[in-house]
């Protein structure tokens, strides 16, 4: 049964800082706060599209959602536990910043049906913390996680790659530091350079680049494979596609497919461990589960091509009963 959320922006509300990547109206696409009645459209629009409140979560995004004024925030509460109570669904979905949870905020949040908290983490470094004005540590991260795991929530971690005055072995160590948290799930984001941001004025000046997304999704399918090998689920990788993201980056790692660029270097590693030692004056099959074809052959049969490129000859074909990334090479005959 497959997940979903009602989502609902809270864009930039109750933010103590401007961190250096953050333009949350490119982000969110939205201006105007949410209101309560916002939150009542956005699930009778879901309802009358037939969601499956039992695998559905009112989650609002965007913004610092423990930070916002205390009585917004519990009317947008109040909103959501209303239909909480009223259809079942399968709880609320909040993020937030990790220097923003403390244990009255945490009792607050389970009174109102709160079941998942995402901690914008962005990166265990504190220099690049610092550098990208965060306005938290490291430290603040690991003691927040700690609280959200006793308190009962489902934690999520956020984490950021090609910040300002990072690189990737410090993205690597993010992502083992985030590791030893033992989150329920991850969302990886390679930094995108958006219009009126630090990070856009400091490219400007010509004092950084961040890596673009061609750079960025063999490091990033590392990570995702990194974190699927110790049981975290990935739930999203790569900035969501939208229309205002695309008009305002200026720069960085933006792709609408990111996802499924970097299993499609997965794909191509694993079929590289299984062909390497092959010889290669025979032709061969490739078979992956029938259902990622179209990712095993890579993006514009960019798996293919690579292949071929390394001197293989070889067809990539779909098969029932494989697992996720599982490949088998046979003779072509
Ligand atoms: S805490 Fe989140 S919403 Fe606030 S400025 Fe930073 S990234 Fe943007």
């Amino acid at each position: 049964m497959s997940h979903s959320n009602i989502s609902i922006f809270v864009p930039h509300k109750g933010c103590p800082n401007d961190c250096s990547f953050c333009n949350q109206r490119a982000i969110s696409g939205q201006t105007v706060p949410a209101t309560p009645k916002d939150v009542e459209n956005a699930v009778k629009i879901a309802i009358e599209y037939n969601v499956n409140p039992k695998n559905t979560e009112i989650a609002f995004f965007g913004g610092s959602f423990t930070a916002i004024e205390r009585d917004y925030m519990l009317s947008l509460l109040t909103a959501a536990k209303h239909f909480l109570d009223t259809y079942k669904f399968k709880g609320v979905r909040i993020s937030t910043r990790p220097d923003c949870v403390n244990e009255d905020i945490l009792l607050t949040l389970k009174n109102y049906g709160v079941t998942a908290i995402e901690l914008g983490a962005q990166s265990m470094c504190d220099d690049v913390l610092i550098a990208n004005r965060r306005g938290h540590t490291a430290d603040d991260v690991r003691n927040a996680s700690k609280l959200i795991k006793e308190y009962g929530f489902e934690l999520g971690l956020q984490m950021m790659t090609g910040l300002y005055k990072s690189d990737f072995t410090k993205d690597e160590y993010t992502a083992c530091e985030i590791i030893k948290l033992k989150p329920d799930t991850v969302r990886i984001y390679p930094t995108v350079v958006l219009k009126n941001t630090h990070l856009g004025d400091l490219q400007n000046k010509g004092e950084y680049i961040a890596p673009n997304a061609e750079a960025s999704a063999p490091f990033c399918a590392k990570l995702l494979k990194l974190f699927e090998e110790n049981n975290i689920k990935v739930i999203k990788l790569g900035l969501h596609s939208s229309e205002t993201v695309e008009s305002d980056m200026i720069g960085g790692a933006y792709h609408p497919a990111f996802r499924e660029l970097c299993e499609g270097h997965i794909y191509l590693e694993k079929i590289l461990e299984k062909i390497r030692s092959k010889d290669k004056n025979r032709e061969y099959v490739i078979f992956v589960n029938k259902k990622v074809l179209s990712k095993a052959k890579g993006q514009q049969k960019r798996n293919e091509k690579a292949l071929k490129n390394q001197g293989f000859r070889c067809i990539i074909k779909g098969k029932e009963n494989l697992e996720e990334f599982e490949v088998e090479v046979a003779d072509l005959i």
